[in-house]
């Protein structure tokens, strides 16, 4: 019979990239707790409207990517896209604004049907927080510095980040005018894709991939001209926090982000190592979404990012210093014991003594080959475990183990010891122990 295949953008994540996932996972789960943000989990499945509505109609991922279908009742349903709508949804339902500003995180698959590629599936995943209301300046910067600093705890290096103020709706609306007329005027020299734009999504002209485009754009007005002086002045304010905080970044005036719902914050944190698909986190303050989806007025800032993509990063600043944090993260756990043993009555004791050692909180590799003692050993060596446990029928008849230092691991000194200690723990007492 054929085999069958994953879909297309859709990944497995085998047992190593899971251990270095859940790394990072925990890495990210204790930063947050730090910060005063708390997990929440939405379903995987909302109703369409939540994403029409909350990332606007006439965006790429609602446009042409999502995952939408009649389910049985004949409800139209998509998988989810991003976090932000349900996080909001969600904190709507529940009432949770009426308890105050709410700090909140989340991570998990989202689901966009895109042109699978190097740092792009359908199923991705993010991490992400989501601070509602909050509406000052400072509340920006600080949530830029939880994402950066996150990166820098992982050891990620090579990392700029950008940001843009796109002002109040006023003021982007002022904006859209000026960009369109200015590039009506020059209609022929744009791409296919951003002449389609000018009519649905003028902005998103900004953000295009096509070179001739970018070009054409560098004399194209700014939506930083187009700033009121008070968004002009939140704007600096936010750049005064992220120089006191000595977080380096640089004004990037064309950036834009894909969903409708982003206002006068907008950043994005971008890795050298990624090719094109640089970015690694992106966010900013969304201060009309609560309302949108059917809550009070409520201000909010939140940034989402790519674990797919940190992963790659990663990965390069692991290989780039092999002794570094990225490094020691994405290490595979050795066990602390592995247990060696041959033949039928030294194998039964080994069962019973790796159940034991494992309830003593060991980490025991048992091994089931029932090779020969020196391939065992090999498997002991690879294993990367500190010390080997041997048993034989001959120690298993005198109650005796025989504990090797595994070559490979002399120098984790403190590791071997506790490991030892452990062993000889669980060992002594019942003949150290008079019987009563
Ligand atoms: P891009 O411009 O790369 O398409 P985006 O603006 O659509 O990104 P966001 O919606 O802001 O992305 O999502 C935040 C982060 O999630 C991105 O910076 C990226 O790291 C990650 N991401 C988005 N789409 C994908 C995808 N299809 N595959 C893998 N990661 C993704
Ligand atoms: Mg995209």
């Amino acid at each position: 019979m054929s085999q069958l295949q994953s879909l297309r953008g859709m990944v497995d994540l085998l047992p190593v990239q899971t251990n270095r996932w859940q790394a990072v996972e925990a890495v990210a789960r204790s930063h947050f707790g730090r910060s005063g943000f708390e997990e929440i989990r939405t379903p995987l499945l909302e109703v369409t409207e939540l994403f029409a509505r909350g990332i606007g109609e006439a965006t790429d991922v609602v446009g042409k990517e999502m995952y939408s279908f009649q389910d049985r009742g004949d409800r139209s349903c998509t998988l989810r896209p991003e976090g932000t709508a349900s996080v909001v949804r969600s904190a709507v339902q529940h009432g949770l604004l009426s308890q105050g500003a709410q700090k909140l995180w989340y991570g998990g698959p989202m689901f966009r049907y895109e042109r699978p590629q190097a740092g792009r599936q359908r199923q991705f995943h993010q991490i992400g927080v989501e601070w509602l209301g909050v509406s000052s300046a400072r509340s920006d910067a600080e949530v830029i510095a939880l994402a950066w600093d996150l990166l820098d705890a992982l050891g990620v290096c090579g990392l700029e980040l950008q940001i843009n103020s796109l002002g109040t709706p006023d003021d982007r609306q002022r904006y859209r005018d000026q960009l369109v007329s200015w590039l009506e005027a020059r209609f022929e020299q744009l791409d296919s894709d951003s002449q389609q734009r000018l009519t649905t999504n003028p902005l998103r002209i900004l953000d295009s991939k096509n070179a001739t485009t970018q070009e054409l754009l560098r004399n194209a007005p700014t939506l930083l001209d187009a700033l009121s002086d008070e968004s002009a002045a939140r704007f600096e304010a936010v750049q005064g926090f992220l120089t006191a905080l000595g977080i380096p970044y640089r004004v990037n005036t064309r950036l834009v982000r894909g969903l409708d719902y982003y206002g006068h914050t907008a950043f994005e944190i971008t890795s050298d190592q990624l090719g094109a698909q640089a970015t690694v986190c992106g966010g900013g303050r969304y201060d009309g979404l609560v309302q949108q989806l059917g809550g009070a007025a409520t201000p909010a800032v939140g940034w989402a990012l790519g674990m797919e993509r940190l992963l790659l990063v990663l990965e390069a600043a692991a290989a780039a210093d092999p002794q570094g944090p990225a490094a020691r993260l994405t290490a595979a756990t050795p066990p602390d014991l592995y247990l060696v043993n041959r033949g039928e009555q030294a194998e039964a004791c080994a069962l019973v003594l790796a159940r034991q050692l494992r309830g003593a909180g060991l980490a025991v590799e048992l091994d089931g080959s029932g090779a020969a003692f020196g391939k065992q050993f090999k498997r002991a060596d690879r294993s990367g475990a500190a010390w080997a446990v041997v048993i034989g029928d001959q120690e298993a008849e005198a109650g005796e183990l025989v504990l090797k230092p595994l070559h490979s691991q002399r120098k984790e000194s403190r590791h071997a010891l506790e490991a030892w200690q452990s062993v000889v723990d669980l060992l002594s007492p019942t003949e150290a122990k008079p019987s009563s």
